[in-house]
């Protein structure tokens, strides 16, 4: 990792996956369906915006994927989750996909899509007019930074290579900024 001021530059050596969870209100209990006689949240709209708010916008800028879990229901529990893949089956797309971003960046110092600098993703892994469409419209809206910019595109890379096409369709760019903005508690 690079940190760069005005200065100094300073580099520290740092590879991971940041990986964090949250409720969706000070109760834990906001946007859920719930059975009939069960608590359901009792957050005001204002304490759901402020609890949501501890999250500053750049950190939150930085979050590529963003998902919502449903709690499981009593029939999961009992009966397990019977449409759920194998995790086997993921393991081995994952990798397929993460061989597919290797053979693209051979001879780069970088070996998956994550690892490849803002301006070389704009240079060399631009999308292209009609798959950047959803892309644009959302950076003119103010929605998505530029920084962010990067990160859909990069998101993009990861899910062309897990759908095996050569590069990002105009679906999945719009699947990278679903997965920025899941619709879900951050949009409150
Ligand atoms: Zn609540």
């Amino acid at each position: 990792m690079v940190v760069a001021r005005s200065a100094f530059t300073v580099t520290f050596p740092a590879r991971f996956h940041l990986v964090l969870a949250m409720n969706p209100c000070p109760c834990g209990r906001g946007g859920q369906a719930t059975l009939p006689g069960a608590p359901s949240c009792v957050c005001t709209p204002v304490q759901r915006r402020r609890y949501l708010s501890r999250i500053s916008g750049p950190l939150l800028d930085r979050i590529d994927l963003r998902v919502t879990l449903v709690p499981p229901t009593l029939a999961d529990l009992e009966f397990g989750a019977t449409d759920a893949e194998p995790t086997a089956a993921v393991a081995a797309r994952v990798l397929e996909a993460r061989d597919r971003a290797g053979r693209r960046l051979a001879g780069t110092p970088w070996r998956v899509n994550a690892d490849v600098p803002g301006p070389v993703v704009r240079r060399r892994f631009g999308l292209d007019a009609e798959a950047a469409a959803p892309l644009d419209h959302a950076v003119s809206r103010g929605l998505v930074s530029a920084r962010g910019a990067d990160r859909v595109v990069r998101v993009a890379w990861t899910v062309a290579d897990l759908a095996g096409r050569d590069r990002p369709s105009r679906s999945d760019v719009g699947s990278a900024l679903a997965h920025r903005d899941s619709g879900s508690a951050w949009a409150a």
